[in-house]
């Protein structure tokens, strides 16, 4: 063993020389030899077995199955490997669970129930719908209404797969049934109300983010701390990749298809990208996609893409497809009132805003 690079201080190469040698011209120091042995012993004990275990142990798992419409990727550094399995086995169930609740696709949900029984009964639901209704109606208040879960019966007029626009008539009909004030919660019944018929809900905006974050939940409950869990652009990562190794998210350049516009490298943080990309047609010259003014009933204008990095999930969710309609000057606006929440906006001109307090570390070009 080479004591003399052994005790290498960083910062420190003058005096490890030194101490080498030092040891050379003196081998039979008693008090030397025991340090040396003293030393051994330490790294022995403590150092080696302990990085070899975490280099050789540490992997990473990934998984995807199709939820929500989506494809929802579960990715874990983990040394366990069944701990690893079960842990994203128990997450997917829980992503399933909240796409029973609140999915509009599903006749039974507890989503789908609202709609049906609106404008006649309240509809007892589950903690978690009420607290994703309860967090939407927050953010439409604050947002004055650019954010409105009751888009449903103007949303349902819009065929993006076969590009078609919908009639002026029934879209001005259908307006009339769009407002958020008409949602009503009773937090003590557990129930939620529709006060007119005809309306539909629609978490399109903010479920797929609360699934994350319930995932997330999940598989720090199971031991998991270090894991990426994205679901079609809305997602959450803690800790990282291993040791030196962030995890990495790259932002998609809304023109770009194979592009990135950044990349981010945050330890523990949510983040969510709405785009005018996702779901569109062109007709006469014109982009027609899925994130509307609620107002209007029409695709909103003003961004290409909008990247939330937040606390939650379901906030940067809710906050990219807010901060979309709202555009940059009132996005900006209602953000900067946010804590721990920031912003990078593709305008509809291309350019690229970046809200005024990004932390710069986790930022970097592609
Ligand atoms: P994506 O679903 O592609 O991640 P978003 O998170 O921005 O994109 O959500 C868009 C979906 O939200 C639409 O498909 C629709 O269901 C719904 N939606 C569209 N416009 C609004 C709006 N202004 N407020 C709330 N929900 C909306
Ligand atoms: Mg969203």
């Amino acid at each position: 063993m080479d004591l003399g690079l052994s005790i290498v201080l960083p910062g420190n190469m003058e005096r490890a020389t030194r101490t080498s040698k030092l040891t050379a011209r003196n081998p039979q120091s008693p008090m030397l030899h025991y340090l040396r042995i003293g030393l051994f012993l330490f790294l022995f004990l403590f150092s080696a077995p302990h990085s070899r275990a975490q280099v050789l142990d540490e992997r990473v798992f990934r998984q995807s199955r199709m939820i929500m419409g989506t494809s929802v990727e579960i990715t874990v550094s983990q040394t366990d490997s069944q701990r690893a399995e079960e842990a994203m086995a128990a997450a997917f169930r829980e992503v399933e669970r909240m796409d029973g609740l609140m999915s509009h696709y599903r006749q039974e949900s507890e989503v789908s129930q609202i709609t049906r029984h609106a404008g006649e009964r309240e509809i007892p639901v589950s903690p978690e719908t009420l607290a994703v209704i309860e967090r939407a109606l927050y953010f439409s208040r604050l947002s004055g209404g650019a954010f409105d879960i009751t888009i449903g019966p103007v949303f349902r007029l819009w065929n993006f797969r076969e590009g078609k626009i919908p009639e002026e008539k029934s879209l001005q009909e259908n307006l009339k049934k769009v407002d958020y004030r008409k949602i009503k919660v009773d937090r003590l019944k557990s129930s939620v109300y529709l006060e007119s018929r005809g309306m539909v809900l629609d978490l399109g905006a903010i479920a797929k983010g609360y699934a994350v974050d319930r995932a997330a939940a999940v598989l720090r409950k199971e031991g998991v701390e270090n894991f990426l869990i994205n679901a079609g652009g809305d997602l959450t990562v803690s800790g990282a990749k291993g040791k030196g190794m962030p995890w990495s998210i790259g932002i998609q350049h809304p023109r770009l298809p194979s592009e990135l516009l950044a990349k981010l490298r945050p330890v523990r943080a949510a983040v969510a990208t709405s785009g005018d990309y996702e779901k569109f047609f062109f007709k006469g010259g014109e982009r027609y996609h899925h994130i509307l003014t609620p107002s209007t009933g029409l695709p909103a204008r003003e961004c290409q893409s909008v990247t939330i990095m937040a606390p939650s999930a379901m906030d940067a969710d809710v906050l990219a497809t807010s901060t979309f309609v709202l555009g940059p000057k009132e996005g900006f606006a209602l953000l900067e009132r946010l804590p721990d929440v920031h912003a990078i906006i593709v305008d509809r001109r291309g350019n690229v805003l970046l809200s005024p307090r990004w932390p710069a570390a986790i930022l970097s070009p592609p």
